[in-house]
């Protein structure tokens, strides 16, 4: 009976320290030497504008899914929360920060400045003080109690208000992007560059623009990135729980940017975004620049072999994907198509003769329609 107790009593506690365990899920993406190759989300919301979770559940929700970084980016100019928490613009990083550190996930500080088209949205991350960049004006109508479409449809069009608080983001050192520039409520004509954001980005201010945001992408953005070397962000946006985002906006997995940084830092990531050394992971594809991206899928890919060789000669070799990034390539002569899935290894063959073999990888943009091309060795 007595052992039969304390066996019980093992089991339990055994039980009881696998319920108390916060468990991560490891994301595997390749390094490409010499940088690491972080995932990060640099647009999330908090109860602290018009986001429904507390500060500390999005730090969770993005370590818990492998995220090295995010940043808090609560709106300036819209706060519909404020007849119930007092506006605080910095309290969701004050509130965020502490918990990030004791998870190993790196949080940055930032804002959302909230304007009409154009400049339309635009975050500022990596900010000293996000209440000084509201501006005056902002500061009276939310005095008078203004209610959110006063604002948004009055001042912009007739003062250059956003201005001031890009110019007080940029004084601050902070690194600003244009987000969801297809975003259709304020895109009602179409996607398009607006001379605005050409002096922006021609001033050095707008250092990068969303090319994926919460269930959308825009290949318009991508090339503008690629044409002013700007950096591609993909993020997610969230305002509610990571679980209800994911089943509203009916995606796999949120956007992420992919940061190749010299090291798992905030310096880090912030000289890796200021040289545009980032990619966008959205859905199956990830897009960026083919200088990038180029390393990144040969460090995903890798050939063995041959395991075999058949009467004819013919080679069979192993091709492997150990990371968690898709893979989908098409030889460029057979049209054979290898579906490296995460963490798969499929068979293929090679003739006799061929030493190496060309392909297209049908999910890794290297332009808005164009795919990387790759040539793999079989030797
Ligand atoms: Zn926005
Ligand atoms: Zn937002």
């Amino acid at each position: 009976m007595m052992r039969f107790l304390s066996l019980s009593v093992a089991v339990l506690l055994l039980a009881g320290s696998a319920r108390g365990q916060f468990v991560r899920t490891e994301v595997t993406l390749p390094d490409i030497p010499p940088y690491k190759t972080l995932m990060c989300d640099f647009h999330t919301h908090t109860v602290f504008s018009d986001g429904n979770v507390w500060p500390t559940v999005r730090v969770d929700e993005a370590w818990s899914q492998g995220y090295d970084a995010i940043a808090v980016t609560d709106h300036i100019e819209y706060q519909p929360h404020r007849e119930y928490i007092p506006i605080q613009y910095n309290a969701s990083y004050e509130i965020a920060r502490p918990r990030g550190e004791r998870e190993g996930l790196i949080v940055i500080r930032g804002c959302e400045v909230t304007r009409v088209m154009p400049p339309g949205h635009l975050n500022a991350i990596f900010i000293e003080d996000a209440s000084l960049i509201q501006t005056k004006r902002i500061g009276e109508m939310f005095a008078h109690d203004h209610r959110r479409g006063d604002y948004l449809d009055s001042i912009d069009h007739h003062h250059q208000d956003y201005l001031l608080a890009l110019e007080e983001a940029v004084r601050q050192h902070g690194f600003v992007f244009w987000n969801h520039p297809g975003w259709a409520p304020q895109a009602k004509d179409g996607i398009k560059l607006w001379d605005v954001h050409r002096e922006l980005i021609a001033k050095g201010w707008i250092r990068g623009i969303e090319v994926a945001n919460h269930a959308e992408w825009y290949p318009e953005a991508f090339q503008w990135c690629l044409d002013y070397h700007l950096a591609l962000l993909g993020n997610s946006d969230v305002h509610e729980t990571e679980q209800i985002y994911e089943r509203k906006a009916r995606i796999a997995r949120r956007p992420a940017t992919l940061v190749f940084a010299r090291e798992r830092s905030e310096a880090g990531i912030r000289e890796a975004l200021d040289s545009a050394r980032t990619a966008v992971w959205f859905n199956d594809m990830v897009l960026g620049p083919e200088k990038l991206l180029r390393p990144l899928a040969a460090a995903a890919i890798a050939v063995t072999g041959p395991f075999f060789v058949d009467g004819e000669g013919t080679r069979y070799y192993s091709v492997r994907n150990a990371t968690d990034l898709p893979l989908t390539l098409t030889d460029t002569a057979s049209g054979e198509q290898l579906d490296l899935l995460p963490r798969s290894s499929v068979v293929t063959k090679a003739a006799k003769e061929v030493k190496a073999r060309s392909f297209s990888v049908k999910n890794f943009l290297v332009g808005p329609s164009d795919t990387l091309a790759v040539r793999l060795p079989f030797d």
